[in-house]
């Protein structure tokens, strides 16, 4: 990494494609020290080629989270001004039916992972003073059949936010939760489990809850939006959309 101490430094997990990707782009636009994770080095070569510090991390694997801890340490000598979670995993299933193992396999990800992550840079993130980003989504607040699972972490994860900024307010740390509508992006296509029949959609339609904006927006647009946020320095809450 550039050894420029006056530039702020974030770290991303999730950058092998889509919004994490794009996040990594637009905070190295604005001038930040970028520290682009992935669970595959190789998937995030271009980013290193770009100028980015590239790491390992799989948020499930403690070792592979210590050994992220110890690193960023080392290279941001002790403080780091953002952490933005946004590696997450869709999983389909009707509620009805889903197994225990199912559900814990997508909270491990979207929950668990996120909060050893933040555990383990919390001490780094007090130094600075810095921002927590969550990457919730518009399915926490909104119901959608066979994406129960999933909304069930996001939601957890709203809660979890909220709480923290509060936990986490006498140290000036900011956590900023952001309920994204539908960006296009590899999550969908790479859902896996129990898809279900196009037809029983078609017979639910009428039953949804389409009580948010028209969020629908390119990658690159969205992480505009993320990283405003996050210069404006909120000290907690719900954006780019406030309920
Ligand atoms: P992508 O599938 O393109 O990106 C997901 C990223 O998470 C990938 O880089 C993937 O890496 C990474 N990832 C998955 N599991 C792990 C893990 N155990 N450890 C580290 N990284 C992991 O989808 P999006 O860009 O759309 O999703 C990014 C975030 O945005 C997610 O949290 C998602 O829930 C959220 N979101 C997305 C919306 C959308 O419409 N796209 C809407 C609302 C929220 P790998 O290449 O290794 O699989």
């Amino acid at each position: 990494m550039s050894s420029n101490t006056q530039r702020k430094t974030v770290l991303i997990t999730g950058c092998s494609s889509g919004i994490g990707e794009s996040l990594a782009r637009e905070f190295q636009n604005r001038d930040y020290n970028v520290i682009a994770t992935a669970r595959r080095l190789e998937s995030i070569s271009h980013l290193r080629e770009a100028g980015m510090t590239t790491l390992s991390l799989d948020v499930t694997k403690p070792e592979s989270v210590k050994a992220v801890e110890m690193e960023v340490g080392r290279i941001t000598e002790g403080k780091l001004d953002v952490l933005v979670n946004n590696a997450g995993i869709l999983t389909r299933g009707a509620l009805a039916d889903v197994s225990p193992e199912h559900i814990y396999s997508i909270f491990n990800t979207n929950v668990f992972g996120i909060m050893a992550v933040v555990s383990a840079l919390l001490p780094l993130l007090i130094a600075a003073k810095g921002t927590i980003v969550n990457i919730s989504s518009a399915s926490s607040v909104t119901p959608f059949p066979f994406k129960g699972p999933y909304a069930m972490t996001k939601a957890a994860l709203n809660s979890y936010g909220r709480t923290l900024a509060i936990e986490l307010s006498p140290f000036d740390v900011h956590v900023l939760t952001c309920p994204t509508g539908y960006i296009q992006s590899k999550l969908e296509a790479n859902g896996t489990d129990q898809v279900p029949e196009k037809s029983l959609y078609k017979a639910m339609a009428g039953k949804m809850e389409l009580g948010l904006p028209d969020t629908q927006m390119e990658g690159t647009e969205y992480a505009k939006l993320v990283v405003n946020e996050v210069q404006k320095g909120r000290g907690w809450g719900f954006g780019p959309w406030r309920f």
